[in-house]
């Protein structure tokens, strides 16, 4: 579908793959079943194939069809949210939180060469980047926080960070860098049809039920009978009522990617760097270069969910914000035509932290990566499969983990709240200019 030029696009980097596996019809048992096939159930069901397991994956739509190919594919190495508030709310785990962040990209790195994936990985590091002074000094006071918690991040402007002209400067990240989501998303996919695990996708799960004679999945033309479930369903855990009430918000986000750029014009912008960039407002506007040298942009509105999390294409009038704010940092590129359009829901948690812990026995969940599951999905999958397999879980797995599936109301991510998020950020905005 276009509109004033831009594609709408359905997914974001990846389509559907040509040998989309068949839907399961009839019985099957097996020990581990997982639901939900983004970046944490496939490492997870990979994890469990490799070690062994009898292991079966079912997947609505294909494998990383969800947030884990639509995303921005900037691999961050610090957590979520603000980290003067996290630390505050949560004195006691917020080492644990860096640390997992951190050992999160080291995992994804090392996974996307173990399996030799070709996702067009760039380590060029992220920028949490200021465009106002304001903006400024929040980075700077992110470097103190991090840097006392034992992450190596650096503070400069915006020329010792190679950054374009707009961005006074802010915190580096080293650790991380740039990669085509898809691409690994897919690559996944690949190992994981590849390994011993049984997967089937066009598998919508209606239900999971634990009874005396195991645990019941339901899906429309059959049932799996299983030892243990794993759900990772993501935003979309919601509609399924064994997963805990109120553990996550979804919430849509969109992107918009620019038509190639020419190489003299990029350099003009003083980009030398290549890192992604995030800036400092209440809902952030990021940017990256691709290997075709489109920009990808995205985010500055947070949609909530009215009804069923589905399919799901850009508002017009967001895509015309998101390209607006590229043209005020990239004035020099403001002629570029907006070439494609798509967004992704992802599970927000009011802490930003994920959440991982048993529904109920023999039935584990994790999910609300927030907006850091490229790196942190495909870790705590694996430790959670580690830990399902029957080994003590993982420091970094523990640090996530609640006993209780019980979650308060929040009213953070409703849609008021955004929109008043989206109009304060507006008005730094003009106030920086
Ligand atoms: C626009 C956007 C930009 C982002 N940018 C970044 C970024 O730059 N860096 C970063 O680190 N993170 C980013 N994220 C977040 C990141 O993409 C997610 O945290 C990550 O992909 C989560 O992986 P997942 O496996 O938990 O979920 P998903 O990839 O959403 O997978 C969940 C899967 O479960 C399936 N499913 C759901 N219900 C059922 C059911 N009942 N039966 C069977 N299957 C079911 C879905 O079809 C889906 O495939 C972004 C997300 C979005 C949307």
């Amino acid at each position: 579908m276009t509109s004033t030029g831009v594609t709408y696009s359905e997914f974001g980097w990846a389509e559907s793959p040509k040998d989309v596996t068949a839907t399961l019809e009839g019985e099957a048992t097996c020990e581990v079943a997982v639901v939900g096939g983004g970046y944490a159930g496939m490492a997870a069901a990979l994890r469990l194939a490799e070690r062994g397991a009898d292991v079966v994956l079912l997947e609505a739509g294909f494998l990383g069809c969800g947030a884990s190919s639509r995303n921005a594919g900037q691999l961050g190495s610090v957590p979520g949210g603000d980290p003067q508030l996290l630390s505050a709310l949560h004195p006691r785990r917020f080492n644990g939180l860096v640390h997992l962040a951190d050992e999160a990209v080291d995992f994804t790195e090392k996974l996307v060469g173990r399996l030799g994936i070709d996702c067009e990985y760039e380590p060029t590091g992220n920028v949490a980047a200021a465009i106002s002074p304001a903006q400024l000094r929040i980075a700077r006071k992110k470097v103190q926080i991090f840097r006392k918690a034992g992450v190596h991040v650096e503070f400069g402007d915006g020329r010792d960070l190679g950054l374009p002209d707009a961005f006074l400067g802010g915190m580096l990240e080293p650790r991380g860098g740039v990669m085509d989501p898809g691409k690994f998303a897919l690559g996944l996919r690949k190992a994981l049809l590849a390994s011993g695990a049984r997967v089937f996708e066009q598998t919508a799960v209606q239900a999971v039920e634990p009874t005396r004679a195991g645990i019941i999945v339901s899906v429309p033309r059959g049932r799996v009978r299983a030892a243990q479930v794993v759900l990772t369903t993501n935003a979309y855990s919601r509609d399924l009522a064994i997963a805990p009430k109120r553990l996550a918000a979804p919430i849509w986000c969109s992107m918009v990617e620019t038509e190639p750029i020419p190489p003299e014009r990029l350099t003009a912008t003083d980009w030398t760097s290549r890192s992604g960039i995030a800036t400092q407002h209440n809902i952030m506007e990021s940017f990256r270069l691709t290997r075709r040298n489109t920009i990808v942009t995205g985010v500055r509105q947070l949609q909530a969910a009215r009804g069923t999390v589905g399919a799901r294409k850009p508002d017009p009038e967001i895509v015309a914000d998101i390209t607006q704010g590229f043209r005020a940092r990239f004035p020099s590129l403001g002629d570029l035509a907006i070439e494609r359009a798509w967004g992704g829901w992802i599970a927000m948690t009011p802490s930003w932290l994920p959440v991982a812990g048993q529904a109920t026995r023999n039935i584990s969940y994790l999910i609300a990566c927030n907006g850091h599951g490229l790196a942190q999905a495909p870790y705590l999958g694996t430790l959670l499969a580690d830990r399902v397999a029957g080994d003590k879980a993982h420091d970094n797995l523990a640090t996530v983990w609640r006993e209780r599936p019980r979650f308060s109301p929040s009213l953070a991510f409703s849609a008021p709240v955004m929109r008043a998020m989206w109009a304060l950020d507006r008005r730094a905005d003009r106030r920086a200019r």
